[in-house]
C-alpha cells in the first residue's frame, strides 16, 4: 500500500474503564520525535466501546489528532473487529508508519494487519529511530536469543508497523489537550466476528504486579539461594515503597512466580530506581532493565557484568547488604 501522509499512528489501547492503556501513551514520545522527523503529524488511533476518557488521554499526552472508532462491537478486543477497523482505517487515511504496544492484543492484531496489508512488521521493538540514509524507521529488537541487538529498516511497504514493548519509554507528563478528534462511523457485523468471549477469569490479586508502573525495584536473581531468600529483598522493597522483581534464574527454579520476571521473556522496566540483589547481569536480564534511571547492583562477584550497568555497585553479600542497608533506611 502507497502511503498517503507521512503521518506517525500510534494505536492508544484501550482499559475496561474506556481510559488509555500506559504503553499508547508511552509511544506517543517517541512517536512526536519521529513524526516530526518524517514531517508528518502525530496521529493517535482509539478503538472501543465508550472510550472518550482514552481520546482525552491520548490528547493530553501530545497527539496533534485523534481518530476514534467508538461502537459496541469493540468493547471486547477481537481479532476480526480490530483488525477491520484498523484495515478500514489505514485505507481510508495512508500513515506512513505505526506503532503499536506489545501487549497481547498488540501482538495478535500487529501480525494480521500487517498481513492483511502486505506490508512488514518488526516485533517486540525496544528502540525506535529514523535511519538518517533512507529515512525509513529504524527499528531495534533482541535478536538470536537477545545476544544482539538487531536494526531493521522496512524500505519498500507502507505502513511500516512495529510493535514496541511496553515499560521501554517513559509516559509523559499530561499537558493541555489540543489534538483535533476524528470520529469515524465505522461497523463489523456480528457474523464476521469469528469469535466470542466466554469468561474473564482474573489472575489472582497476589499475581498481579505492576512492575512496568514501578518506580523503585528491588530484584532478586539466583544469588537469593531458594524461596526463602526474597525475605530480604521483600525486606528492603518495604521500605522503600518498591515493587519486588526478579531474574530468569529465580524464576526458573520455582522461588518466585513469572509475574515478578525482568528481561527478554519477562517485563520491560524503567523505574527511576533498580536494584538487582545477586543478580549477574546477562543480557537477557539486561534488556529488561538497562532503561533504568539508576541502577544500583549488589554482587558478591566483582567481576559480575552487572557492574558494568550499574551506576552504584555494592560487593559483598546480599544476605549482609540487604539487611543493614534496609534498616539504615529505617532510621531515616
Ligand atoms: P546467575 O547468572 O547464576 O547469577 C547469580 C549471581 O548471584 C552471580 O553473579 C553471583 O555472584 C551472585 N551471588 C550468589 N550468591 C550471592 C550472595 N550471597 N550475595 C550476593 N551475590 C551473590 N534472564 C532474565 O533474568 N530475564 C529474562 O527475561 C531472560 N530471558 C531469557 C531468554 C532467553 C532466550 C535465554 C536464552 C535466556 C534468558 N534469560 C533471562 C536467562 C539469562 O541468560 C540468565 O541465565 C539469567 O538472567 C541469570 O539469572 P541470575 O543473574 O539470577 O543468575
Amino acid at each position: 500500500m502507497e502511503a498517503k501522509t507521512k503521518d506517525l499512528w500510534v494505536y492508544v489501547e484501550t482499559k475496561e474503564d474506556g481510559s488509555a492503556k500506559s504503553v499508547g501513551l508511552e509511544l506517543l514520545g517517541p512517536g512526536r520525535d519521529l513524526a516530526d522527523k518524517q514531517g508528518g503529524k502525530l496521529v493517535a488511533v482509539v478503538i472501543g466501546s465508550g472510550v472518550e476518557q482514552a481520546v482525552s488521554d491520548a490528547s493530553a499526552h501530545g497527539a496533534d489528532q485523534v481518530i476514534v472508532v467508538d461502537a459496541p462491537e469493540f468493547k471486547e478486543y477481537t481479532t476480526d473487529a480490530y483488525t477491520a477497523a484498523m484495515y478500514y482505517l489505514i485505507d481510508k487515511y495512508g500513515p506512513t508508519t505505526l506503532l503499536i504496544g506489545a501487549t497481547p492484543d498488540g501482538r495478535d492484531m500487529g501480525p494480521r494487519l500487517s498481513c492483511r496489508l502486505k506490508t512488514g512488521l518488526t516485533a517486540d521493538c525496544t528502540g525506535l529511530d529514523i535511519d538518517p540514509e533512507s529515512g525509513n524507521v529504524a527499528w531495534t529488537r533482541p535478536a538470536f536469543g537477545g545476544n544482539l541487538m538487531a536494526t531493521i529498516l522496512c524500505p519498500d511497504h507502507r505502513p511500516q508497523i512495529g510493535t514496541v514493548r511496553p515499560g521501554v519509554f517513559k509516559k509523559s507528563a499530561p499537558g493541555n489537550a489540543k489534538a483535533e478528534v476524528v470520529r469515524e462511523e465505522f461497523h463489523v457485523a456480528p457474523e464476521q466476528i469469528r469469535t466470542e468471549l466466554l469468561e474473564v477469569i482474573r489472575e489472582a490479586a497476589g499475581e498481579l504486579v505492576d512492575l512496568e508502573g514501578a518506580d523503585i525495584i528491588v530484584s532478586g536473581g539466583r544469588g537469593v539461594g531458594g524461596p526463602e531468600g526474597f525475605a530480604p529483598v521483600k525486606a528492603l522493597a518495604d521500605v522503600l515503597g518498591a515493587t519486588v522483581g526478579a531474574s530468569r534464574a529465580a524464576v526458573d527454579s520455582g522461588w518466585i512466580s513469572h509475574a515478578y520476571q525482568v528481561g527478554q521473556t519477562g517485563k520491560t522496566v524503567a523505574p527511576k530506581l533498580y536494584i538487582a540483589c545477586g543478580i549477574s547481569g546477562a543480557i537477557q536480564h539486561l534488556a529488561g532493565m538497562s532503561g533504568s534511571d539508576c541502577i544500583v547492583a549488589i554482587n558478591k562477584d566483582p567481576d559480575a557484568p552487572i557492574f558494568d550497568v550499574a551506576d552504584y555497585g555494592i560487593v559483598g553479600n546480599l544476605f549482609e547488604v540487604l539487611p543493614a542497608l534496609t534498616e539504615e533506611i529505617k532510621k531515616l
